[in-house]
């Protein structure tokens, strides 16, 4: 099944679909699998690493810590109090 998009499906089993889908083997496109997910590819190092937005980095503007909250880098210093992102 060269052509199908069924080997990089989480359902794939290695012999049939995971969701028991007739069409094993013979989907060409994700679009055509209504159940199709990327199966998790954890182990592949692509250099596609996510940002750990638990490290602070080092403020641009006081060089204190600043810490992600979920949209920008925060200072943690109350006079700075610089936020953005780098
Ligand atoms: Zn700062």
């Amino acid at each position: 099944m060269e052509n199908s998009v069924c080997e990089i499906c989480d359902h794939d089993l290695g012999f049939r679909c995971g969701m028991q889908n007739s069409c094993y083997g013979n989907v060409e496109s994700i679009s055509d699998c209504d159940d199709f997910d990327y199966m998790d590819d954890s182990d592949d190092d692509d250099g596609e690493e996510p940002i750990d937005v638990t490290e602070p980095i080092e403020c641009p503007n006081c060089g204190e810590d600043a810490y992600w909250d979920g949209s920008c880098y925060v200072c943690e210093n109350d006079n700075c109090n610089w936020c953005g992102t780098l």
